[in-house]
């Protein structure tokens, strides 16, 4: 589930180390300017604690150990509440439990530069040992990769090696053992106990910003940004007094907390308009966010093309070009964005055109379904093995900006043509992606079912702490 994240964050990022070294990028992704909405609401906190009296009285008595809550942001308080999920241990039937540490184990830490051999080695085996045991677990690639901060450890005796442990993570360890048919190799992997976790909280100064108050971490704000970032533009519609909530998962084992999991539920309303995403994971094993009647959350096309990038012209019929210097219709958006920077295909499609065009210098169009095209000009190269007649899925990288063309400095120029005519990409109504289908939706409802009672309950016993 951790990779399945992980690989959401590669598909929206460049690399994934941009998402610790990108946190400033993101900071300012994310916080921007706030913009004072019509109806600013700096009330709206007090709006929102102030409940109808009728649903105060019928509120259950706060714990009195929650007084201690903070009262200055009191929403963004963490709650942790107990939840029925979980299950623990062994995910296969495995043998008798990892050995206890004994005399006769010897362990290594392994370090850089250390290999198999090198290990067998220190341990006193020899290279056929190195070799009967890789053969062996050749079939569950148990060894086939070692890095360094894993623990490998033998149990020797009479110079025979008759078990080898190597811990691969906290959840994963690989167990080799001598049997009279030779050695049998083994993945035990450990299933964390999860639990829930609920975390509020209202906008005042940047989605960033308050979320990190309301107690979640840089990688779950990430997280969230990216289930609500096709319905709402973090960069320019968050409004003082926005809210957000969040369920999401922590992962335990023997008790200790050793990381988060997914979000499984989160609501985020902005400039009043309340938007719900519902994890749920399908008969094949694929999770998605989808509001609480089965729609995707996700849109057939991505809002933006490039990450990190600010828009530096919009659709405008009446501009002047910059490089012409006359009255010449824009119809398109540009994202100003460094030479390199990735471009997306913000649609699954089918590459048409992939050439210099013109005044858009490099440029790619892409066809997608029978009556929606998108081009991306100004490229300052092609991505290697595409060509015109490719297929594309969304989020695929096609190019990167550059300054070809026409263009006074680097950006992507970004144009969206419905039934050929022009369309501003920024304001254009996408059709979502495909809902629920037909056979998940028994499955989907209970799931949503729980889900929407998770929410409330925990936003009413919230609530409930405040009130006093
Ligand atoms: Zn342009």
């Amino acid at each position: 589930m951790l990779k399945d994240q992980l690989r959401r964050f590669k598909g929206r990022f460049p690399t994934i180390h941009l998402i610790a070294a990108c946190l400033c990028a993101s900071i300012i992704g994310l916080t921007l300017t706030l913009l004072p909405s019509e109806e600013v609401s700096a009330t709206r906190t007090t709006q929102q604690l102030n409940l109808p009296k009728q649903t105060r009285e019928s509120l259950p008595l706060p714990d009195t150990r929650s007084t201690s809550l903070p009262a200055v942001q009191p929403l963004q308080a963490k709650l942790e509440i107990p939840t029925p999920v979980t299950h623990a241990t062994p995910a296969v039937s495995t043998p008798k439990a990892a050995p206890a540490v004994d005399d006769n184990w010897v362990s290594y830490t392994i370090g850089k530069g250390d290999t198999l051999s090198s290990l067998f080695s220190k341990a006193g085996l020899s290279s056929q040992d190195v070799y009967s045991v890789t053969n062996a677990s050749r079939h569950n690639k148990g060894l086939s990769r070692i890095y360094p901060g894993q623990e490998i450890s033998f149990l020797i005796e009479n110079d025979e090696l008759k078990k080898l442990r190597l811990i691969r993570s906290k959840l994963v360890s690989t167990q080799i053992e001598k049997t009279e048919n030779g050695y049998v190799s083994q993945i035990i992997e450990r299933k964390p106990e999860i639990q829930h976790r609920y975390a509020s909280g209202v906008i005042n100064s940047s989605l960033f910003v308050d979320a990190e108050k309301a107690g979640l971490s840089n990688r779950m704000i990430m997280s969230l940004a990216s289930i609500f970032g096709w319905d709402v533009d973090f960069a320019l519609d968050i409004r003082q007094g926005d809210s957000f909530s969040v369920i999401y998962e922590e992962r335990f084992l023997d008790g200790k907390m050793i990381g988060e999991g997914n979000i499984i539920a989160a609501q985020f309303t902005n400039q009043g308009r309340l938007v719900t995403a519902l994890r749920f994971t399908d008969s094949n094993g694929t999770s998605s966010y989808y509001t609480p009647n089965g729609k995707s959350m996700r849109k057939a096309f991505l809002r933006t093309p490039v990450d990190f990038a600010r828009i530096s012209s919009r659709f405008n019929l009446k501009r002047k070009h910059p490089v012409l210097n006359r009255i010449r219709a824009h119809k398109g958006t540009d994202y100003a964005a460094r030479t390199g920077t990735p471009i997306k295909a913000s649609g699954d499609g089918k590459i048409i055109w992939r050439g210099t065009k013109g005044g858009f210098g490099r440029a790619v169009i892409i066809q997608h379904g029978s009556n929606i095209t998108t081009l991306y000009a100004h490229m300052s190269k092609y991505r290697k093995g595409q060509r015109s007649g490719s297929r594309v899925k969304q989020g695929d990288i096609i190019g990167y900006v550059g300054q070809s063309g026409l263009a006074s400095g680097p950006h992507l120029h970004y144009e969206f043509r419905l039934n050929g005519v022009h369309k501003n990409p920024m304001r254009v109504k996408f059709p979502n992606a495909a809902p629920i289908p037909k056979k998940e939706r028994p499955a989907f409802k209970a799931v949503a079912a729980t889900l929407m009672t998770q929410l409330e309950s925990y936003r009413t016993t919230q609530v409930a702490v405040l009130q006093q």
